[in-house]
């Protein structure tokens, strides 16, 4: 009998985990076929820092290389954006006209990093920080640039800073702003106050808000 079809549109880390534990349980139970945005294998987007920060590789994070899906009778489709769903038709369609028809379909395309909506946000040079191309957009920039501005003081802007810092050796300049004190990164305290911990001791990180009412400017403790 032929096998259902099963469409996963996400080539990251939710979609492919699911397909792992699928095919421990029930191989061989679908005709499994994967829609990938990014041109390349699944990879751990949580290690993305260690990349930018040089301590890691590419390949070194790459949780299923190529060979796994053809192992896996999975047909890959690197590179294609899913922009359609033909739910009548039971079919997906990406942007270069790739189509592929389903019995089951998973979306598992995960999110995209806020961008502010300000002027001079589709600048050149102004990215968000979510895949291996923005890692890779840093750690060039990173070679002959000699200033960055990290928008966001949470987890990925701490992450984004200390990984450019690393990689400088601390030539870069760095500011990382946030938009009020109560989102002021771990580490960084008014002054006239006691330090809290910071973990990326590193990270030189002068902290400036907007020049508005309620302005401060923070400074990076030891
Ligand atoms: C630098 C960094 C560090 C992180 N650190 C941590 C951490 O320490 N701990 C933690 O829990 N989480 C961390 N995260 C978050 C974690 O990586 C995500 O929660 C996780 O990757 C979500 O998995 P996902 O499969 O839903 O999405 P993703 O891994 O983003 O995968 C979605 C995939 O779908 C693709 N896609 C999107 N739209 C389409 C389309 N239309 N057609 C085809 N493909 C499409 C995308 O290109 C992407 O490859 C970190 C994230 C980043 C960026």
């Amino acid at each position: 009998m032929k096998q259902p079809r099963l469409v996963v549109v996400g080539n990251g880390m939710a979609g492919i985990r699911t397909l792992e534990e699928l095919l421990k349980l029930a191989p061989g139970m679908y005709d499994i076929t994967v829609f990938g945005a990014e041109p390349y294998p699944n990879y751990n987007r949580i290690l993305l820092s260690p990349v930018l920060a040089g301590e890691q590789d590419f390949d070194d994070i790459v949780l299923n290389p190529l060979s796994w899906y053809a192992d896996n009778g999975i047909t890959l489709h690197l590179g294609k954006q899913v922009t359609r769903i033909d739910r009548a038709r039971r079919r997906v369609l990406a942007a270069d006209g790739t189509e592929a028809a389903y019995d089951r379909l998973l979306l598992a395309t995960g999110s995209l990093p806020f961008i502010l909506p300000i002027p001079g946000k589709d600048l050149k040079g102004v990215i968000g920080y979510r895949d291996i191309d923005d890692t890779r957009t840093m750690i060039e920039a990173a070679k002959v640039k000699r200033r960055a501005v990290v928008i966001g003081g949470g987890l990925l802007g701490l992450e984004a800073a200390n990984g450019l810092m690393h990689i400088t050796r601390q030539r870069l300049h760095i500011d990382l702003t946030t938009a009020s004190e109560r989102g002021r990164p771990a580490g960084i305290t008014p002054p006239g106050t006691a330090p809290r911990q910071n973990p990326h001791p590193g990270v030189p990180a002068l902290l400036r808000s907007p020049r508005e009412p309620g302005h401060r400017e923070w400074r990076r403790h030891p």
